[in-house]
């Protein structure tokens, strides 16, 4: 491709070429064999070439697929941390590839992925999917855009205690900031690919302006 870009540093990078890799998976869960070489070129130029460098995080988020075991989603669901390891399932064009050939095709680290899908947030506290253009222009933010945040804030789970006699409501235990911002990243690919996806500070900025009381 002979493409710059910058990683996640801010540095510049030499432009990524294609690798034709291609891998001989036989499992018949895999569909890795139904791609010919020009099919897997085109989603590498589409990766580097129609993508910026935010919509490429939403993309990959939007490919691999993680799968909590059941003992998880019932840790998960009681606001315990998951114990176990989490399995990825990998799409290209919504068929299911092995791992190596999903790195391959863009030509991308598995330390990249793990990156991307760990929940946890960097040293200084940014989490994970940041834009960091997103955070210079939080006020700026069209009409619309802020419209579609706060749709996502109000059709959050919340519930008004029984405890209080305020109307204040609170959201749903489960619910952290970064579940907040990955639903966010899928209806904002899903809604409008053509948007630049804003940072998870700026969906926090403007869901709490809406709910000042949610806590
Ligand atoms: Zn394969």
């Amino acid at each position: 491709m002979g493409l710059e870009h910058s990683n996640r540093k801010g540095r510049k990078m030499n432009g990524k070429v294609f690798l034709n890799f291609r891998c001989d998976c036989q499992k018949s869960h895999l569909e890795c064999q139904d791609f010919t070489m020009t099919e897997l070129k085109s989603y590498f130029t589409y990766y580097y070439d129609k993508l910026t460098p935010t919509a490429r995080i939403v993309f990959l988020h939007n490919c691999i697929e993680v799968v909590e075991t059941k003992a998880n989603l019932d840790r998960i669901a009681k606001g315990q941390e998951p114990k176990d390891r989490s399995s990825r399932i990998y799409y290209l064009d919504g068929r299911h590839v092995c791992q190596q050939l999903f790195i391959k095709t863009f030509n991308i680290s598995l330390s990249k992925i793990n990156y991307l899908l760990t929940n946890k947030q960097t040293a200084d506290g940014r989490p994970i999917a940041i834009d960091y253009r997103g955070l210079n222009t939080n006020l700026k933010l069209d009409r619309e855009h802020v419209n579609f945040i706060e749709q996502i804030g109000m059709g959050l789970p919340q519930y008004k205690s029984h405890f209080t006699s305020k109307s204040v409501k609170y959201w749903h235990s489960m619910l952290t900031w970064t579940i907040v911002f990955q639903l966010y990243l899928e209806k904002v690919s899903s809604d409008h690919p053509d948007w630049m996806p804003v940072s998870s500070k700026t969906v926090q900025h403007y869901i709490k302006l809406r709910f000042p009381k949610v806590k």
